[in-house]
């Protein structure tokens, strides 16, 4: 069975939700799908910067459309910025991040997955979302500490 492209599936959704069907909103979701995970506004805003139809305030609707539209989760990495991945074709996945150069690591651990979900069935929460962080020195980052502190 061929999977329906993340345009396809927001271009439904907007229609199902009597929101306007763009070229700049398909613009910007074709870009956010074909780039490297955990992307900012700001990557967002380089890579179509050019297009002069597509202004920063757009940029930010159609993110909170996408991620309303369940294709996309936002994520906090611990730094300023609110990152945007992909949900579609994903499996499910956590993050590792270092502390010192930011380096990201997604790991999946499905029986913990499935914990949150009952966790949030057991108080009586209707699940909407959840995150799963850990903080750390990545082994390049480890490595380098050690030089540092042989003299
Ligand atoms: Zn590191
Ligand atoms: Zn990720």
């Amino acid at each position: 069975m061929e999977r329906e492209s993340p345009v396809r599936l927001f271009q439904n959704y907007l229609k199902s939700q009597g929101f306007n069907v763009t070229k700049v909103r398909c613009q910007i979701t074709e870009t956010l799908f074909s780039a490297p995970e955990h992307m900012t506004v700001a990557d967002l805003w380089a890579r179509l910067r050019n297009e002069r139809n597509i202004s920063m305030s757009t940029i930010y609707r159609t993110l909170d459309l996408l991620v309303e539209g369940g294709l996309i989760r936002k994520i906090d990495l611990g730094d300023a910025f609110a990152h945007y991945e992909p949900v579609l074709g994903q499996t499910r996945h956590e993050h590792l991040i270092c502390t010192r150069c930011s380096k990201i690591v997604e790991f999946a651990l499905p029986d913990i997955e499935e914990r949150f979900f009952e966790t949030a069935e057991h108080y009586g929460f209707l699940h909407q979302r959840h995150e799963l962080k850990i903080f750390g020195l990545c082994p390049d980052c480890q490595k380098s500490s050690i030089s540092q502190e042989v003299p």
